[in-house]
């Protein structure tokens, strides 16, 4: 994490900065400084603490030769700790800028200070050093939602758990927070937020650097899933000026996987969160820019350059867009489901949503492979998973290597034919029936959650009529485009749609968003099914999408880069 630069390596950096001569108890960064700079210490130690009121905790020791920074250097985002002088001494300051040079074309120096970034961000996660404290109880969906948002994308916060800390009202009472304010987030050890939104979470941690609504863009990726985010990696690396919309947090589903062993590259597998955290750091390192929290909400697409109008109203212009918005989880068919939805009913298994049901029995609906892997990785936590499933087994949606990680878990019981009829519940969900559609009998049982991991919808209802989609909803590229496609979308161009392109020229779609002639059940189950059709009917590879994961890389190594440079000229 604190490597000492050899004197070469230091007079490379020195080039780009200035020396600085400091006094002993001055402060070189102010944790939350809305640039962070970077320092190399040549003279005296620093110490870099975490504030906390008005006293500061302190977290690291630098000495001549090692240097400052981690993620947010790339990011832009605010720094988290104070760096004051411990004695005397000198440091050569660099600009944010001439250090995302460096790491650009000094390879040696791009490795050592990658590395050392990232580790000191894992160190920051482990240890909750952050500069968010989120007050809140773990029955409340706003705090669940606030935790995932925060770990999603990779934001150090420590939590007071209502529940169990008994001077947690005290301190809420300082604030005079009432209970519907809860969760509560104390944000830079300033503002105090009640039950915010992401997006004001996001603005006061300062988690999206200022754009520039009047520029116009090479390219505008919406969605940083898998897909969205290898587009960003190789159309940032091909020099284009990217910025990426994201409505949640880089990584998309894949983001909430606990496992992913299909990942080209990863033979002992790979957490979806890690792989999101290296594919985000990856795209910044080129210089893309991620704007989390930011939602694309309609494409305006009758003129050039095209524009995205985002959450507040406000609009971003572009050459060439790619649309990666993926696709959510169909929400189970119940009268009273968004009133446990959070507090019971979930559509992601990660860390956080197993430590809520530690423990506890708990269901698993749906027979692709996001289900699979859920109910292996709850099985670890908790007391029991039933596994429900409409049809009679596994071997048509799921892949053979979790079906046998289920066979081999005793903790798993699958239950096949069958269906939930009803949640019942107060604050919580407490109760669910299930019907076992063979013989018709019902049983309800004392069950208090419920992870819902059934078909696909797309995300392609901001895309307002702009593009061909199929008739479930998905984007039709290519030759997937019938001629009445394209001549119903008044196709202005000599040559037909690109492999990726839509039915609107310079606009693409990447991932599971891109329909195409192989429909499956959904994303995981979709998944494991699609990839083994395609692969079974021996139809060329880069026709598949949806729920496979190899696509969305593959397919951007090779078309999208091509396509994106194609589409622009
Ligand atoms: C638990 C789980 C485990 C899985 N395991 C595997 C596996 O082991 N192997 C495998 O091959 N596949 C697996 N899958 C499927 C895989 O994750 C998906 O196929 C993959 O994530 C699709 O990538 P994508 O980028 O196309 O879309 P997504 O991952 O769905 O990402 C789309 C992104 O777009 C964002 N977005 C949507 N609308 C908007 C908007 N209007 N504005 C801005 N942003 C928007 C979303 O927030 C999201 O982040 C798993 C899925 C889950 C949920």
């Amino acid at each position: 994490m604190f490597p000492m630069l050899t004197p070469e390596q230091i007079a490379r950096l020195a080039v780009h900065g200035q020396v600085r001569h400091v006094q002993r108890g001055e402060v070189l960064m102010e944790a939350g400084e809305q640039t962070p700079r970077f320092f190399v210490v040549t003279a005296g130690h620093f110490v870099l603490v975490r504030p906390s009121g008005v006293t500061e905790e302190p977290v690291a020791v630098l000495q001549p030769g090692q240097f400052t920074g981690e993620l947010t250097m790339l990011s832009g985002r605010r720094g988290i700790v104070r760096i004051r002088a411990g004695e005397p001494g000198a440091v050569i300051e660099v600009e944010r800028e001439h250090v995302l040079a460096l790491v650009h074309t000094d390879g040696e120096l791009s490795e050592i200070l990658l590395r050392a970034f990232l580790l000191r961000r894992v160190e920051l996660l482990a240890h909750g050093v952050g500069d968010v404290v989120l007050v809140g109880s773990r029955h409340s969906a706003g705090t669940l939602r606030i935790q995932a948002f925060l770990t999603r994308n990779g934001h150090p916060y420590s939590t007071i758990d209502l529940d169990r800390d008994a001077g947690a009202q005290a301190l809420l009472d300082r604030f005079q927070v009432t209970v519907d304010d809860v969760p509560v987030v104390i944000c830079r050890g300033e503002v105090v937020l009640r039950n915010p939104t992401n997006g004001q979470l996001a603005d006061c941690l300062g988690l999206n650097a200022a754009i520039d609504h009047t520029q116009v863009r090479d390219l505008i990726i919406v969605g940083a899933g898998p897909a969205g985010l290898s587009a960003a990696v190789y159309s940032a690396s091909e020099g284009l000026d990217v910025v990426m919309l994201e409505t949640h947090a880089p990584g998309g589903q894949a983001g909430s996987s606990s496992k992913i062993e299909n990942y080209l590259g990863f033979p002992t597998g790979i957490a979806g969160q890690e792989l999101a955290t290296r594919a985000s750091t990856q795209a910044q390192k080129f210089g893309a820019q991620l704007l989390i929290a930011t939602s694309a909400t309609r494409l305006v697409c009758d003129r050039k350059p095209y524009a995205i109008e985002i959450d507040h109203g406000a609009r971003v212009l572009a050459r060439t867009v790619i649309i990666a918005t993926g696709a959510e989880y169909r929400r189970l068919a119940l009268d009273n489901l968004a009133q446990f939805e959070g507090v019971g009913v979930y559509y992601g298994a990660t860390v956080v949503e197993a430590q809520v049901c530690g423990g506890e029995e708990v269901i698993v609906v749906g027979g692709g492979n996001s289900a699979g892997q859920a109910a292996v990785f709850l099985a670890q936590t908790a007391r029991r998973v039933h596994l429900l499933i409409r049809s009679e087994g596994l071997a048509a949606s799921m892949s053979r290597y979790l079906i046998q990680r289920i066979a081999e878990t005793p903790a798993i019981v699958l239950r096949p034919h069958t269906e939930i009829t009803a949640l019942a519940g107060g604050d919580h969900l407490e109760r669910v029936r299930w019907r076992d559609t063979q013989t018709g009998g019902s049983e309800t049982h004392a069950i208090r959650h419920v992870f819902a991991m059934t078909g696909a919808v797309p995300n392609t209802h901001w895309l307002a009529g702009c593009v061909a989609l199929d008739a479930h909803g998905f984007i039709k590229t290519g030759a997937d485009l019938s001629p009445e496609d394209v001549a119903a979308a008044r196709w202005p161009l000599a040559r037909a749609p690109y492999l990726l392109e839509t039915s609107l020229p310079d606009v693409f779609a990447v991932g599971d968003v891109r329909g195409r002639q192989y429909q499956a059940g959904g994303v995981g189950g979709g998944g494991g099914l699609d990839c083994r059709r395609l692969r079974a009917s021996g139809a060329p590879r880069i026709g598949s999408g949806r729920g496979c994961l190899e696509e969305p890389a593959r397919i951007s190594r090779s078309h999208d880069r091509f396509a994106i440079l194609y589409g622009m000229r």
